[in-house]
C-alpha cells in the first residue's frame, strides 16, 4: 500500500492548494525558473476557510426533540463484529446523559443496543423505569444461539420475552447481512432475508414493536480504499471498516435483500437508520419510501451527506416529512468517533443544520473533519417539518402521547 505522502505527491492536487493559499512561493514568471510544487501530506492540510459567512449558534433544539437512535448500553462481548453476551457495557451514567438532554431539549433518548435477557432488563431497570420517558430501551436478536435447530422459533418467543420485559422496539445492527455467518462467525455470510430471521420480524409487527434496521454502510465503504475514494482518509484510519472485496456483498445486493424483507412483512413497521442507508441516494431512498409504506428513516450520523445536497436534501425532508425521524448515533464517551460523540456540540450541529440557512459548517465537533474532509449547507425547515422530524414522528413509532 502506497503512504498518503506519495499518492498525494501523484494526484499534486494539494501542491496547488498550498501555491494558493501562500504558504509556498508562487513561480515568479520574471525570474525564468520553474519552481516544483512541493507535496503536502494530506493529513497535515488544514485550510482555513476564507469565506465570511453566518454563524448561527443553536443551543436548544427549537422543539421537544426524541433522539432515536443512541447507544447507552452495548453488548460486553463481541467476536468477528458479532455480539456474544446479553452482558451490558453501560457507556454512560444517567445523570450525565439527563444534564445534557435538559440543555439541549432533548426530551427522550432511545437506546437502541440493549441486548436482551438479564442485559436488557438491567437496561431497562437502570434507565427507563428509573426515568419514565426520558428513556427507552431496544432489544436485539440473540446470534449465540442461531446454531440451534429451532432458532426461528426461539428468536420470536425471545421478541415477545423482551417486550414483556420492556422492551420499545427491535434493533439490528449491520451484524446482519455483513457479519454473522452460518457458524456465527465463520462459514457463509447469513442474508438479511434468511427465511430463520421471518418469525421475528412478523412477531414484532403483531406486538407493534419498531425494528430500528441497520443495513450496508456508506457506499465508498463498498469501493476499493484507493485516491479515488471519497471517504479515504476514514478508510485509511479504519481499514475494518472496508467491505470491498472478500465475500461481502454489495451494497446493491444487502438493500435488495432488506427489501425483501420489507416486502415479506408489511404488517411490522422498519425504521431504516442512516437515512436508508444511503443517503448518497436520495433519489433510490425515495423510491423505497415509495414502494414501502412500512418504511421510515432515521438521520443519524449522516448529515454529512444530506448537508452537502441542501437542496435535494430539503426537498427529500418536505415530501417525507411524515417519515423522517430525529436520530444522532450517539454514544457517551465516543470521542474516537466525533461524528457521534454524545454531547452538547454534536446536538448543535444537528440543530444548525435542520433549523439554519447556515453555509459551509462543521457536520462533526472535531479539528478535522472525521468522515471526509467536506463541509455542510443547513437546510432550514418550517416549523411544522421540525416538529414531526424532532418528535411526532419518532413519538408514533413508541406509542408517546403527542
Ligand atoms: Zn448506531
Amino acid at each position: 500500500m502506497i503512504n498518503r505522502r506519495q499518492w498525494l505527491y501523484g494526484m499534486g492536487i494539494l501542491a496547488g492548494g498550498a501555491v494558493r493559499s501562500g504558504s509556498v512561493l508562487p513561480p515568479n514568471p520574471e525570474d525564468g525558473q520553474k519552481q516544483q510544487p512541493r507535496p503536502l501530506d494530506l493529513s497535515q492540510f488544514v485550510p482555513t476557510s476564507m469565506l465570511e459567512v453566518h454563524e448561527s449558534r443553536v443551543e436548544r433544539a427549537r422543539f421537544p426533540a426524541i433522539d432515536f437512535h443512541t447507544h447507552i448500553t452495548t453488548s460486553a462481548k463481541s467476536e468477528s463484529g458479532v455480539a456474544l453476551s446479553a452482558n451490558r457495557k453501560f457507556l454512560g451514567s444517567t445523570e450525565e446523559l439527563l444534564a445534557v438532554m435538559d440543555r439541549k431539549n432533548i426530551r427522550s433518548m432511545v437506546n437502541l443496543t440493549g441486548g436482551y435477557d438479564q442485559g436488557l432488563s438491567e437496561a431497562i431497570a437502570k434507565y427507563d423505569r428509573a426515568f419514565p420517558r426520558r428513556f427507552y430501551t431496544f432489544t436485539e436478536p440473540c446470534y449465540e444461539r442461531w446454531k440451534e435447530p429451532n432458532y426461528p422459533q426461539i428468536q420470536a418467543q425471545a421478541i415477545a420475552q423482551a417486550y414483556r420485559q420492556g422492551a420499545q422496539g427491535l434493533k439490528i445492527l449491520k451484524t446482519l447481512g455483513l457479519y454473522l455467518r452460518n457458524n456465527i462467525t465463520s462459514g457463509e455470510l447469513v442474508t438479511i432475508d434468511d427465511p430463520r430471521f421471518d418469525p421475528m420480524w412478523d412477531a414484532c409487527g403483531q406486538l407493534n414493536l419498531p425494528v430500528a434496521i441497520h443495513v450496508s454502510d456508506p457506499l465508498a465503504f463498498f469501493t476499493p480504499t484507493d485516491r479515488f475514494n471519497e471517504r479515504y482518509e476514514e478508510l485509511n484510519n479504519h481499514p475494518d471498516w472496508s467491505f470491498y472485496g472478500g465475500d461481502f456483498p454489495s451494497n446493491a445486493a444487502l438493500l435488495e435483500a432488506r427489501n425483501r424483507v420489507f416486502a415479506r412483512h408489511p404488517k411490522t413497521q422498519f425504521v431504516v437508520l442512516h437515512v436508508g442507508n444511503f443517503a448518497e441516494n436520495l433519489a433510490n431512498v425515495s423510491e423505497n419510501l415509495d414502494r414501502f409504506p412500512n418504511m421510515s428513516v432515521d438521520i443519524a450520523a449522516r448529515i454529512g451527506e444530506l448537508g452537502r445536497q441542501p437542496r435535494t436534501a430539503r426537498r427529500f425532508f418536505e415530501k417525507y416529512q411524515d417519515r423522517i425521524l430525529f436520530g444522532t448515533d450517539a454514544t457517551p464517551h465516543g470521542d474516537q468517533f466525533p461524528q457521534q460523540v454524545f454531547n452538547d456540540q454534536l446536538y448543535e450541529i444537528y440543530y444548525r443544520f435542520l433549523e439554519t440557512d447556515d453555509e459551509y459548517f462543521d457536520y462533526a465537533p472535531a479539528k478535522i473533519p472525521p468522515q471526509g474532509r467536506w463541509r455542510i449547507y443547513g437546510i432550514n425547515l418550517p416549523e411544522p417539518v421540525l416538529r414531526k422530524v424532532y418528535f411526532e414522528n419518532a413519538a408514533r413509532q413508541l406509542k408517546v402521547p403527542v
